[in-house]
């Protein structure tokens, strides 16, 4: 598969050495992209002159023990490397399985086939070796970002996070060089989850012949980079998270070799939001039958609408003391009314669930068809 990517692999004239000192082919090779790097001098490395002091410390954040940048950071641009340590990694995504309703099936595959893999890389080798990417794939706002933080926070991993329209739109152009500096920040900041939101939007099916040079240069190098993390001792997950999963490609869909549907919630996990989100700001005042009552006329619902509908329905007793003629400045909690069952019966009023019944069915036929556990 490496050979039809070579024309878009990065060029560069010269000797290139790898990290012992061995002979590296002209492409990337093994997850370590090189670029006669380690013949670059050492004021071209971004370590020096004209670099900004923010930047500085974020370099040295990266060196090894040799006071050196590794290899594959060294000729990119230490603006994106700081980019990419500020802006797109997170050490402390802070949640945890606790904090996600419902989906036991999906962390109980998760924490086999990918939490378990990054704990103990030494016992997943051979024929007991990862799939080399996660799909995540369902309607919006159903915790496919809440489950790629709790595989980093599982994992004591550290959490990489880009939204690929991003990557198209923001980057114009350079996307490609962030896209190999997020791949090698990963690779010294091992483990390492990189969780690429939308990733339809970078690995589409759509044809080749429209698009512009630049964004196949980036699906090309978004390739590379996704064959060289599975690849080797790299203790590097990729999650790819898309409401859409019919758009990608078969390339991707063979990279991304788990794939998981991850369903709007059941009714049980509706409950669980409702009570969570009520009893985190000690307003849980609904009995069991209310809870229950909001849970049937809540099918179809997503985890995000759920979590609308709680914010909504708690306004109620605020608004009413405010057309009651209460100052805003001067309201205290104790005299707020509690939240009721009233509340949430006009809070659907206003929040439908955002996912139709036809999205769903396909989901389910995609599901069927590529999912790992249909
Ligand atoms: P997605 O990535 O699937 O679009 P997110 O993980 O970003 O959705 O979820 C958006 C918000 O919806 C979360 O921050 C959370 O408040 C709520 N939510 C969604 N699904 C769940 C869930 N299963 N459990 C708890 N909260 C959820």
């Amino acid at each position: 598969a490496q050979s039809s990517y070579r024309n878009g692999a990065p060029k560069s004239l010269g000797v290139r050495r790898g990290v012992r000192g061995n002979f590296v082919p002209p492409v990337r090779f093994n997850g370590c992209s090189t670029n006669g790097a380690a013949a670059a001098p050492r004021q071209q490395t971004g370590a020096d002159n004209g670099v900004e002091d923010s930047t500085k410390k974020c370099l040295e954040l990266l060196m090894g023990p040799d006071g050196e940048l590794p290899e594959r950071l060294r000729n990119l641009e230490p603006k994106l490397i700081e980019h990419v340590s500020n802006e797109i990694m997170d050490q402390d995504p802070n949640v945890r399985w606790d904090d996600i309703a419902g989906l036991e099936h999906a962390k109980k595959c998760v924490t086999e086939m990918v939490i378990w893999p990054l704990i103990r890389p030494d016992l997943f080798n051979g024929v007991r070796s990862p799939g080399k990417g996660l799909l995540l794939f369902g309607p919006p706002g159903t915790g496919k970002t809440m489950i790629g933080k709790a595989i980093a926070g599982e994992a004591k991993a550290t959490f990489f996070s880009i939204s690929a329209s991003s990557l198209t739109s923001k980057w114009i152009g350079e996307g490609e060089k962030l896209v190999r500096a997020l791949f090698g920040v990963a690779s010294c900041r091992q483990p390492a989850v990189i969780f690429i939101d939308e990733v339809d939007s970078l690995l589409s099916q759509r044809k080749a012949d429209g698009e512009h040079e630049s964004s196949r240069r980036l699906k090309t190098q978004f390739l590379i980079e996704m064959e060289g993390c599975g690849s080797g001792s790299e203790q590097i997950l990729l999650i790819g998270a898309t409401n859409r999963p019919q758009e990608l490609d078969e390339a991707a869909r063979r990279r991304l070799s788990k794939r998981l549907y991850i369903p709007l919630p059941s009714a049980a996990a509706r409950a669980w939001i409702i009570r969570n989100l009520l009893e985190k700001d000690g307003l849980m005042t609904l009995t069991d039958e209310e809870v229950d009552a909001v849970c049937t006329s809540t099918e179809g619902y997503s985890g995000s609408d759920m979590k609308n509908l709680v914010k909504e329905a708690s306004m109620g007793p605020l608004r009413e003391g405010l057309v009651e003629g209460k100052d805003i400045s001067k309201i205290s909690k104790e005299e707020m009314r509690p939240i009721t069952l009233q509340d949430f019966t006009s809070a659907l009023q206003q929040v439908r669930p955002s996912v139709s019944q036809n999205e769903l069915g396909l989901y389910e036929d995609w599901n069927r068809q590529f999912g790992s556990l249909a």
